[in-house]
């Protein structure tokens, strides 16, 4: 696993600078919410999600998830997963920056 930048800027939101991280030829998008860190295949159109506080070891053991769509909130500091196209199963999620009050440090 090679951690290919780490250009994301805290409170920059998700669309500024998203970080990304190649693994097995594959580009995946990191993003960091409060409850869990997720990575993005957008080539496969799959994810997978950790705890975010959980050790990157795990990696492996989080399942692929298929997602229909990817869409970010104007200020970039959340977005909704669609499972499916029809848009009923719905994953929402805000990121976790340098100034976040939640309490999962
Ligand atoms: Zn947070």
């Amino acid at each position: 696993m090679i951690l290919a930048s780490e250009t994301l800027a805290p409170d920059a939101g998700f669309t500024a600078g998203a970080r990304t991280m190649t693994l097995a030829g594959s580009v995946l998008e990191v993003l960091e919410s409060c409850a869990y860190r997720w990575f993005f295949d957008r080539e496969r159109s799959r994810f997978r999600r950790l705890p975010r506080t959980a050790a990157l070891d795990g990696f492996s053991d989080a399942p692929w998830r298929d997602y229909s769509s990817l869409e970010f909130s104007n200020d970039g500091n959340s977005f909704v997963v669609a499972l499916d196209p029809h848009g009923t199963r719905l994953l929402s999620a805000t990121g976790h920056g340098e100034g976040c009050t939640c309490t999962k440090l």
